[in-house]
């Protein structure tokens, strides 16, 4: 086969994942090019706001549940063999409330809250966590080993894995997906072979994909300097059902995360200074380690922050398509689970672009 050359749109996890998959085979020259990068704090790219942590939300036996499983194993090989990517161990602690069924956060976690979750097998150390150590009003909760990802790390050393690969970046900003296939995109000067679209909440306004079934769940978070042992999720919580509480603390220095909360078709970028309020009084009081057993005047705040997940009604979108001419491997709308199936997304995108590739060559016979 002759070298394909390939164009990947967007440089969150989900592109830079894919670039550098495809990066460690031979025969691909690979240019991304995006609008946001590595280093950019925006509305439009998700990435950089995740906490972010593996903790499957997909539904046993799914296509999710598989890409959950094959990133699982990826992540686990960075914690325990590569530090430098900023990825650590942590304990996780999940705690579920009947009374937070049917809200829309219980909805999002509904595969984490099962009682007997397919993902027990996967996560070291995993066990229920007994009836006389949960609170009142806590139904069941599953205590287990996972990972927080620091993604101020973690992003610029995918780049780096990539840059070492031989990968181009570059800024740039599509109104078509097909115009990123156009000569002088790619950094060879030539019309691209394929391109992949790893645009996440982009793909609803894109021209060429322009899928109605992506929209935001706007997630709020507070970066703090204090630190928690383990992680820990809730299903709900008491002041509105679609607000969440959950705490990680990132590897090497990142801070905690205090979130949070999941709202639907909110596009607001700006902090919401009362909801930040209510995040910190509910973290505090669900973990008073984090200022020793003080109120939440004792949380020293890094930055507020706003990120918006970009979910896709039916799950993300993994396939190939022909738009216009062009072979266009699509890999987006992860929602709120971009890292903890990260790797499992990319392996199928990558095999899809051998295929568009094998396809492009049988084409010119
Ligand atoms: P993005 O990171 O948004 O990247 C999209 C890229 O496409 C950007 O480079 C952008 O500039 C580019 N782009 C878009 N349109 C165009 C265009 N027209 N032209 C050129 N470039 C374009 N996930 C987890 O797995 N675990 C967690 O713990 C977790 N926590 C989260 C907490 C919060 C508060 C939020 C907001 C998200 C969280 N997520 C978590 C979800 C995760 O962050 C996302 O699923 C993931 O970042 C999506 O990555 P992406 O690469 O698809 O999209």
């Amino acid at each position: 086969m002759t070298e394909k050359r390939i164009v990947v749109v967007g440089a969150g996890v989900a592109g830079l994942t894919t670039a550098l998959l495809l990066s460690k085979k031979s025969g691909y020259k690979i240019t991304i090019a995006a609008k946001h990068m590595p280093g950019d704090y925006d509305i439009q790219y998700a990435s950089p706001w995740a906490g972010a942590n593996s903790m499957p939300v997909s539904v046993g036996g799914t296509d999710a549940a598989e890409w959950d499983k094959n990133t699982w194993f990826a992540l686990e090989e960075l914690a325990r063999h590569h530090p430098d990517a900023g990825v650590h161990f942590q304990k996780a602690n999940i705690y579920n409330r009947k009374k937070d069924i049917g809200s829309d956060t219980a909805k999002w976690f509904s595969e984490l809250l099962s009682p007997d979750p397919w993902w027990k097998t996967l996560f070291p150390d995993y066990k229920q966590i007994p009836r006389t150590e949960l609170g009142a009003d806590v139904d069941n909760g599953h205590h287990f080993t996972s990972v927080c990802i620091n993604t101020a790390i973690y992003l610029p050393w995918l780049v780096s894995r990539c840059l070492e690969n031989g990968v181009v970046f570059k800024r740039a900003v599509f109104s078509h997906i097909t115009d990123a296939a156009a000569r002088g995109v790619h950094h060879s000067g030539q019309a691209a072979d394929v391109v992949l679209n790893c645009t996440g909440l982009g793909s609803r306004s894109l021209g060429g994909v322009a899928d109605e079934l992506v929209y935001p769940a706007r997630g709020q978070i507070v970066v703090v300097r204090n630190e928690a042992d383990e992680m820990v999720s809730v299903s709900g919580t008491d002041d509105g059902p679609d607000e969440a509480m959950y705490i990680m603390t990132r590897a090497a220095g990142g801070g905690t995360i205090l979130g949070g909360c999941y709202q639907k078709h909110n596009w607001e970028s700006q902090p919401d200074p009362s909801l930040a309020l209510r995040i910190m009084k509910r973290c505090v009081k669900a973990c008073p380690q984090l200022t020793n057993g003080r109120g939440i005047e004792h949380l020293d705040v890094i930055r507020h922050g706003v990120g918006l997940r970009p979910v896709r009604d039916g799950g993300a979108r993994i396939e190939k398509e022909k738009i216009d001419g062009t072979w266009v491997v699509h890999n987006y709308g992860h929602g709120g689970a971009g890292y903890q199936c990260s790797y499992g997304c990319a392996q199928v995108a990558a095999r899809l672009v051998d295929e568009a590739g094998l396809e492009g060559e049988k084409a010119k016979l």
